[in-house]
């Protein structure tokens, strides 16, 4: 099954944003679970979450997949960047583990005044202090455009944070269509190359969701700037191939395309056109 949804908003509430969902024809979706620019926690009453749990069940919906907010930086030392990161990664782990399929999505995090392999490890041990054994969400770290000194725009850098990390059974990639593009990898001239390129650094057992955007870039320009699905330089084709790629196309697709509701509905509706039900 095509699974197919689209970032929304939680300032309506946890079951109102799951019919938002089922308004646009989603069948996944990822939200921010608190302001993405703040540190503060959003509190959820008990009934809004039972609520949202009998929608996805109901639907089928899912698996959802919560997104880090950008305050934080897992490469940072600075005291108290690190406690803020910590705090709230803790957190937003915490609000995952009430939904046994979601899956929580972080932002590697900037090297800032240090070097790549300082960022490398403190991102590593950010996510020692906060993966406990017996840790069952997918913890993913999502492939970066590598603007300015932000780490996670190569597949190698990517396992060499997996390889530092104690309890990685559940640690995956969130591969960014969009990021990956302005990071430089192929996926429209040579996208089974770069597949075999990630199979062959990090592993395909670790790719568990992609972020389905165009991208106002041309390749290789380290800028991330999304582009409306058909609207940017992957372009519609590329897209297209990337949702019926053989070791694509069971995964979920999230778009972060710059769309209100209606705009993410015809989205949608264009890609489950694309989608060959059988190859
Ligand atoms: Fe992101
Ligand atoms: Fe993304
Ligand atoms: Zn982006």
């Amino acid at each position: 099954m095509f699974k197919i949804g689209c970032h929304l908003s939680i300032s309506k509430g946890l079951a109102a944003m799951g019919r938002d969902a089922l308004s646009v024809g989603a069948n996944v979706f990822q939200f921010f679970c608190r302001n993405p620019r703040g540190r503060g926690q959003v509190k959820f009453g008990v009934q809004d979450i039972e609520d949202l749990k009998e929608l996805l069940a109901a639907n089928d919906i899912g698996p959802i997949l919560i997104h880090s907010p950008f305050v934080i930086n897992p490469a940072s030392v600075e005291p108290q960047v690190l406690e803020t990161t910590r705090e709230v990664m803790q957190q937003d782990l915490e609000f995952a583990g009430i939904f046994p399929h979601a899956m929580y999505n972080f932002h590697p995090g900037n090297y800032l005044k240090r070097t790549p392999q300082e960022g490398i490890e403190n991102i590593a041990s950010t996510l020692n202090f906060l993966i406990k054994p017996g840790q069952s969400n997918w913890i993913l770290l999502e492939t970066m455009a590598g603007k300015g000194t932000e780490l996670g725009r190569t597949f190698e850098e990517l396992r060499a944070i997996i390889d530092l990390v104690e309890y990685s059974e559940h640690l995956g990639v969130c591969l960014d269509t969009c990021h990956v593009w302005d990071g430089g990898y192929d996926i429209v001239g040579d996208l089974d190359g770069v597949l075999r390129e990630f199979d062959g650094v990090i592993g395909l057992d670790k790719l568990k969701a992609i972020h389905l955007n165009d991208s106002l870039n041309v390749l290789g320009k380290h800028k991330d700037r999304h582009a409306k699905i058909g609207e940017g330089n992957i372009g519609l084709e590329g897209l297209g191939n990337i949702i019926n790629h053989p070791v694509l196309r069971d995964l979920p697709f999230y778009l972060e395309t710059p769309n209100e509701l209606p705009g993410y509905a015809q989205e949608i509706e264009v890609l489950r056109g694309l989608f060959k039900e059988s190859l």
